[in-house]
């Protein structure tokens, strides 16, 4: 397939976008080329400027559930714009969606609207340090919770130590207060525990992380996370922003039945408009502006037009609720059919899946974590994502990012992205 209309978009957008694109990712930097241009898009298929049509398998990176251009989505989209795209004041809208994610989400009260997933978990840091009086957190290398400074922090080889700062730009004073851990290894996390006695607010984990490719957590791994934060009063925080109504209407919390203190959601609860969200009993809740202390703020956030989609979203699940079911089940198909070709052919990987979010790793060990995830083979995956899109499917354009099925996804669909796969 030809992308000259594309690749034109492209030179044109690196003279006025830095690197093209306003999101890393979209530039194809890990599989060389230059990233697509999408026209439109509908259901489970993209059109792109160069007249080719796609299957997609990322769904804006998660929040479309039901497919691209969902039609109770755009109805309230269209019907709430109509009326006005921003006041500054209080709508229902706000309460109606608060309400509706509170009844569907374990374990929380209260839930304050913002902008971005980023803006959700930078938000909710600075709330349970707020609320314990302590500085310091543990991450886990290989989990992403947005671009705000304190989570750009990295394991070098692996260290599970302070943590120093992977971009130009983050200071080494707030570097300090970030501990990295090991994920699906809760011995890493004791050690910092112990050894950071009463300094420590707050753990903050992917319950099922979805940014170095999906990874499964190990049996007891976030029951570990849980006793360790109750015998040492350190706040749980699970970034939901991947898997909030994407696993479950209630999460990783429901399928895990590990609780959280404070969960934070983005991409679905959004319904493809710009919304994250952070949430938590009334008790944490009160600690932020304007009833308590710690201060929090948006002029957009709680927008009519992305609580207008976010409603309509979780409405939706709310009346489908065997969307999360036919999700795993065609995630499960795509994974059997990837695996036997792949098998057949004799091309060493592992498969990872959990509910809807599946991964392929070119790399014969089981890939547990950040390490493991980074040593499977980039090169593979180059071949591998391009040989697909010439194919017209739509992979994941990175090794380190999870595939996303929507439910528009056809049978018929699945069969054309087996087949692309089998002269690979
Ligand atoms: C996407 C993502 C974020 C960041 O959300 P943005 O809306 O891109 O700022 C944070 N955490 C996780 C787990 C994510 O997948």
């Amino acid at each position: 397939m030809e992308y000259k209309r594309s690749s034109a978009l492209f030179a044109a957008a690196n003279k006025v976008i830095p690197g093209g694109v306003n999101s890393p990712v979209r530039a194809f930097k890990s599989v060389g080329g230059h990233p697509v241009f999408v026209k439109q898009a509908k259901g489970a298929h993209l059109f792109t400027e160069d007249g080719h049509t796609l299957i997609d398998y990322i769904s804006s990176w998660g929040p479309l559930l039901f497919g691209h251009a969902f039609e109770p989505v755009i109805e309230a989209v269209k019907r709430t714009a109509e009326k006005g795209t921003s006041f500054g004041m209080p709508t229902e809208l706000e309460t109606q969606l608060a309400e509706l994610a509170v009844k569907m989400v374990p374990n929380i009260d209260k839930i304050r609207f913002v902008n971005s997933g980023t803006e959700a978990c930078m938000s909710a840091v600075r709330l349970a340090r707020g609320y314990t009086g302590r500085h310091k957190i543990i991450k886990f290398a290989g989990c992403y919770h947005g671009h705000s400074d304190s989570f750009l922090i990295q394991a070098g080889s692996g260290a599970v130590t302070f943590g120093s700062p992977s971009s130009p730009g983050v200071t080494p004073g707030t570097a300090q207060d970030t501990l990295l851990a090991r994920y699906n290894d809760i011995e890493s996390v004791r050690s910092l525990v112990v050894a950071n006695a009463d300094e420590i607010a707050a753990i903050i984990v992917e319950p099922v992380p979805g940014n170095m490719g999906c990874i499964v957590p190990e049996s007891g791994f976030l029951h570990g996370l849980r006793d360790l934060c109750d015998a040492h009063n350190i706040l749980l925080l699970f970034d939901e922003v991947m898997t909030g109504f994407r696993l479950a209407k209630g999460g990783a919390q429901e399928t895990t039945s590990v609780r959280a203190d404070l969960v934070m959601f983005g991409k679905v609860i959004g319904g493809g408009l710009p919304v994250g969200a952070f949430a938590a009993r009334g008790e944490i809740m009160s600690h932020l502006a304007p009833e308590g202390p710690v201060y929090q703020a948006g002029t957009l956030s709680g927008n009519p037009l992305a609580m207008a989609a976010g409603l309509a979203m979780l409405q939706s699940i709310e009346n489908d609720p065997q969307v999360f079911r036919r999700l795993a089940d065609k995630a499960a198909s795509v994974h059997r059919g990837i695996e036997s070709t792949l098998r057949e052919k004799g091309i060493p990987h592992t498969i990872n899946r959990y509910g809807s979010m599946l991964s392929v790793h070119f790399d014969e060990e089981p890939v547990v974590d950040f390490e493991s995830a980074a040593r499977a083979n980039n090169d593979t995956f180059k071949r591998y994502f391009h040989h697909m899109l010439d194919r017209g499917v739509y992979l994941p354009p990175s090794a380190f990012e999870s595939y996303f099925l929507n439910d528009a996804l056809s049978e018929a669909d699945i069969d054309k992205t087996l087949t692309a796969l089998k002269d690979f």
